[in-house]
């Protein structure tokens, strides 16, 4: 697998955030012949430029707040009629996927729409919680994280190995148990750490509670508790920089020796 965005809630380009990357949430998995995508943040147009065409693949959202679908008008597959996507997520506001992607290419929002621009053999199929899918050799399920208007977890299991993407969630004690039960015994779990305990509970500045995310001493918890191979922080906070994420990651390590923090371009081999 490889990060293609990390950071979260807005792009944050600069000399400052170059070795973490300043591009939004965008994970690709690749399990045998099979691409999925986790997430359409800026990180997705890096991705489309490199693909080798035709492109077939399914591409997982997790919820649809901007960081997390804002590089879609620009990933250059959907503009080639050769390639062959489906996207998978979930149903908001009574509006399914499809509804949805095609709302944000809209004026006065976006200059072209859906119809004018997708040349690709695009399908759309929406997923729940307790959706259960097969992708060739891949299984992929869905769990509701504690998020502003909901945000969807997934797990990837290939051939004994396993990756959950847990991002924009909230720490809960209710939600956490199931969290724990969705990763459990997981290769991976990969969170979202976007602030410090001192930070959410407001002791740096303005307190964090009720924002929708997470710190990564909670990551730290609940990748014990499921007994998680690998902690991945995710979904770091854009004002970060690389040398405040070099110290954090040094301290969150004499808590959690199996735990890094996620880089654009890393790649990660299961
Ligand atoms: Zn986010
Ligand atoms: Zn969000």
């Amino acid at each position: 697998m490889r990060f293609w965005g990390v950071r979260g809630s807005i792009p944050s380009p600069g000399p400052r955030t170059a070795r973490y990357g300043g591009n939004t949430s965008c994970i690709e998995v690749r399990c045998g012949d099979e691409l999925l995508i986790f997430d359409l943040g800026t990180g997705v147009r890096a991705l489309g430029e490199q693909l080798p065409r035709p492109v077939e693949g399914h591409v997982f959202v997790s919820h649809y707040h901007y960081d997390h679908l804002q590089g879609l008008p620009f990933f250059t597959p959907i503009f080639d009629s050769t390639s062959r996507l489906v996207f998978h997520g979930p149903t908001r506001e009574g509006q399914n996927i499809a509804q949805i992607i095609s709302g944000q290419m809209q004026r006065p929002y976006f200059p072209v729409t859906t119809e004018m621009v997708f040349k690709a053999k695009v399908s759309y199929e929406p997923m729940a919680e307790k959706d259960r899918l097969t992708i060739g050799g891949a299984v992929v399920t869905a769990m509701e994280l504690n998020h502003p208007g909901k945000s969807l977890a997934y797990r990837v299991d290939y051939r004994g190995r396993s990756v959950v993407y847990a991002t924009d969630n909230e720490h809960e004690a209710r939600a956490d148990e199931r969290l724990i039960a969705f990763a459990k015994n997981c290769d991976m779990l990969i969170y979202d750490a976007m602030y410090t305990d001192a930070e959410y509970r407001g002791e740096t500045g303005t307190a964090k509670v009720g924002w929708g995310h997470s710190t990564w001493q909670h990551g730290v918890r609940i990748a014990n508790a499921a007994q998680v191979k690998m902690l991945a922080l995710f979904h770091h906070e854009p004002t970060r920089d690389d040398a405040s994420m070099d110290r954090l990651l040094r301290t969150v390590r004499k808590h959690r020796k199996a735990t890094f923090a996620a880089q654009e371009r890393q790649r990660v081999e299961l």
